[in-house]
């Protein structure tokens, strides 16, 4: 097998995958801030980074997977003003905020379900662990990497030589077109590791530290939860784009000031946007905040979008448009109708096989892989076999039928006995007859038409 190559932020180039521990790649993936549902673009990030963990597994690897559940600390602002998101959902529904996250954890655990996502190996909060949290606050105080201003306990970051490496910042400057409201602040860069609770305030999400009542800075939990679980040192971190220059950036500084080690980590992956509207980034405010529901909703199937999702390669910008997840829907249709009619097992075709896995290793080229699918069933070169495998990778439930399938024979026997039985107003025959075809997996209505049936 080809190795597997992963574009690496840090490196500015391919690097090969070589787990620093025997068989055992460690992985940490930033999670959903939880004061909402996630969006569509959130989502994508999501199902690259699934790309990523089964790439690994056919690797023969075991994936030690971490992922967070942000549920307090971060701002509306990612220069440490503005209010907590969490507080600010709580007010917009009424709920508490721990209602809130809650709720919205559970949602975001349904989304990446039904899209085929393969669940953590650990689910962590950030409020479960404050106290991992206050402890490399109070490393990074003790090794002199921190200053304290009258609203809470901020990272030096011209104390760090290296600051900036991984967005390639420059110590003065700050990105085309930033403004920073400095408060306190020494630096531009410099972020809240703790904030304290404003005097004569009370949060709802509060605890005490640093002589004050306060809450964490939202990079701390990554910094200190991933440490927690995969060591000081661990093989890949993942997250979207924008997380480059500000959040990742900012983790990295708390975690080899705190630890003394580099580089934390060893190889950084990174997944565009999604864009929706005019290019616009899509937020998770404004008009253009589309859920899976509102996928759904609209008669899309969750594998439907990811289906759109693997037709792009993860590094490239992707503008979400319905015309193109309709042609996902219809694209993925199709070949649930080819793959249902294949043989079992026919003659083995190692070389598109290995064209497909040579795509996935060249850092998850996933359009390239489905490209290599098409040829090779329009040139009847696939059996189910090798269908089962790409799945593992894609997961897409291939060999899923749809569900507008021609109904069984049998099925619309007793469909048609149950009609005649109506006609004959014998009712209680048809209610049996439609008891049946329930328990056979099928779904009977009657509508203005006549009877309709469904797969249930
Ligand atoms: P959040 O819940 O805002 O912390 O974001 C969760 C994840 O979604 C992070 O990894 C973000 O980088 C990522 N993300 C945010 N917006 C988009 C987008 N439009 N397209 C792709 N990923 C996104
Ligand atoms: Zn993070």
């Amino acid at each position: 097998m080809t190795m597997l190559k992963l574009y690496n932020t840090r490196t500015k180039q391919k690097d090969v995958c070589q787990p620093l521990h025997d068989h055992v790649v460690g992985l940490y993936t930033c999670g959903p801030t939880v004061y909402n549902y996630a969006h569509i673009g959130n989502l994508r990030t999501y199902v690259f980074e699934d790309v990523l963990k089964r790439a690994l597994k056919n690797h023969g690897l075991k994936v030690n997977h971490v992922m967070n559940i942000t549920d307090v600390g971060h701002l509306t602002d990612d220069g440490d003003q503005g209010e907590d998101k969490m507080e600010k959902g709580s007010e917009r529904e009424g709920k508490t905020a721990w209602d809130i996250a809650a709720f919205y954890t559970e949602a975001f655990k349904k989304d990446i379900e039904e899209l085929n996502i393969i669940e953590p190996s650990i689910w962590c909060t950030a409020t479960d662990h404050i106290q991992e949290q206050i402890d490399q606050v109070q490393t990074l105080i003790d090794k002199g990497f921190t200053y304290q201003t009258s609203d809470g306990i901020y990272f030096d970051t011209t104390k760090l030589e290296d600051y900036g490496k991984l967005a390639n910042l420059k110590a003065h400057d700050l990105r085309a077109g930033e403004r920073v409201d400095m408060g306190e602040k020494k630096n531009p860069h410099d972020f809240a590791l703790w904030k304290f609770t404003k005097d004569g305030e009370t949060r709802q999400m509060e605890w005490d530290a640093f002589g004050k009542k306060g809450f964490p800075g939202w990079h701390i939990e990554c910094s200190a939860m991933s440490m927690k679980y995969l060591g000081n040192q661990f093989d890949i971190h993942c997250g979207g784009i924008d997380h480059v220059p500000v959040h990742h950036t900012n983790e990295i500084a708390q975690a080899e000031a705190a630890s003394g080690t580099k580089p934390w980590v060893n190889i950084w992956m990174h997944g565009e946007f999604l864009l929706i509207g005019d290019n616009d980034k899509m937020a998770k405010s404004g008009d253009n905040f589309i859920t899976l529901q509102t996928i759904k909703d609209k008669g899309f199937s969750p594998l439907d979008y990811r289906y759109y999702l693997l037709q792009a390669h993860y590094r490239k910008q992707l503008a979400f448009s319905w015309e193109a997840l309709q042609a996902a829907k219809n694209g993925l249709k199709r070949l649930r109708n080819i793959v249902r009619y294949l043989p079992e097992k026919s003659e083995e075709n190692p070389h598109l096989e290995h064209e497909f896995f040579s795509a996935i290793n060249d850092d998850l080229n996933t359009s390239e892989a489905l490209a290599v699918l098409w040829r090779g069933l329009k040139e009847e070169k696939l059996d189910m076999h090798t269908i089962k495998k790409f799945d593992k990778i894609l997961g897409l439930n291939l060999h899923e039928i749809e569900e507008d399938e021609p109904i069984p024979a049998t099925i619309q026997e007793l469909a048609d006995k149950r009609q005649q039985a109506r006609e004959e107003k014998d009712w209680a025959l048809s209610d049996n007859l439609r008891d049946e075809i329930t328990k056979l997996g099928y779904t009977l209505e009657d509508t203005q038409d006549g009877q309709t049936i469904t797969k249930t």
